[in-house]
């Protein structure tokens, strides 16, 4: 007997402003269609999930691939994680410069290296070794993020909340540069996986890791208890090992949406954090939650498709 294929995505959970939507909307759809189509095919969750990243990872509207924010100095410096739950086999890069898709470059070293993780040139010469071709940090920059970054550190010298948010800087920054993309798969094998992909926060320090590429923080799955992928503040994200700790209790028995909600309510309740999280159980049921104003998702099962920006699947 075959299982029905499911995918959830995501792209960001921020305080997205109304004209950013329909972007975001486009993005998701494109990423669904291409990771569900896969599915459908009989591609497995590892490849459904490397898909639907990779779409978003090409689409300059998120925080992952060209169009990612930029660092202090101005440049793109992007981590991602991909994870089969089956075997739990694993592929994580972090600080890389001169890929265009960091989810196929976590795609080699989980199919073709001994190791789980790879960091800045390393990671970029164990990519180009097997194929990938490398482009200009500059290739990667566009307009909108060199704005976005001067107008950050202009306000952060000047001592003043950024404009387009009513709070302080430290607000603005923790609720505005949350634009990580994300997808967890369900085939029809049975089998999850979870990818995540992101340029990491607006004006980070150069060398600065997020939550996103490290194994049970932003990214996680095992076909024992969840796949799960996270956007959001990263650093309390990491301290907590927060996908670990939202697959532990769909494990023990949680549902994913329980597990969701639990999940965003431990990072606020525990260290103030600010995020979005999106789970898949290996019997297909999903749990989508965030604290944040709005959150980008998707859904699609054999039913068909869903996606929003601000309410959750139902
Ligand atoms: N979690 C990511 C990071 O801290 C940022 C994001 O989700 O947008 O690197």
């Amino acid at each position: 007997m075959t299982t029905k294929p499911v995918l959830l995505i995501h792209g960001g959970a921020w305080a997205m402003p109304d004209q950013e939507i329909a972007a975001h909307e486009r993005g998701i759809a494109n990423a669904l269609a291409a990771g569900y189509s896969l599915l459908e095919q009989g591609a497995t969750a590892v490849d459904a999930v490397e898909a639907a990243v990779a779409v978003m990872e090409d689409d300059e509207t998120f925080d992952a691939g060209r169009g990612s924010f930029l660092t202090q100095d101005g440049r793109v410096q992007m981590d991602a994680l991909l994870m089969d739950g089956s075997n739990l086999r694993t592929g994580g890069v972090a600080c890389v410069e001169r890929l265009r898709n960091p989810i196929r470059a976590a795609r080699l070293v989980l199919d073709k290296s001994p190791h789980v993780y790879f960091v800045g040139t390393g990671a970029e010469r164990f990519a180009r070794q097997h194929g990938m071709l490398l482009c200009e940090n500059m290739d990667l920059v566009v307009r909108r993020e060199q704005e976005r970054l001067y107008k950050a550190q202009a306000a952060e010298l000047a001592g003043l909340p950024d404009e387009t948010f009513s709070g302080n800087l430290e607000a603005a920054i923790k609720l505005q540069s949350h634009d990580t993309v994300g997808a967890v798969a369900l085939d029809q094998y049975g089998n999850i996986s979870a990818g995540t992909s992101t340029g990491g926060t607006l004006n980070k320090a150069p060398g600065r890791v997020g939550d996103s590429s490290l194994i049970g923080c932003g990214c996680y799955a095992d076909n024992l208890s969840a796949a799960v992928s996270l956007t959001g503040w990263g650093e309390p994200i990491m301290k907590l090992v927060l996908g670990k700790w939202a697959v532990d209790r769909v494990a023990a028995g949680a549902t994913p949406a329980e597990a969701a909600q639990a999940a965003i309510d431990y990072l606020f309740g525990r260290l103030g954090g600010y995020g979005g999280i999106i789970l898949l159980g290996p019997d297909g049921q999903v749990g989508l939650a965030h604290n944040t104003p709005r959150m980008a998702w998707g859904l699609q099962t054999p039913n068909g498709p869903q996606l929003g920006v601000t309410r959750n699947p139902g």
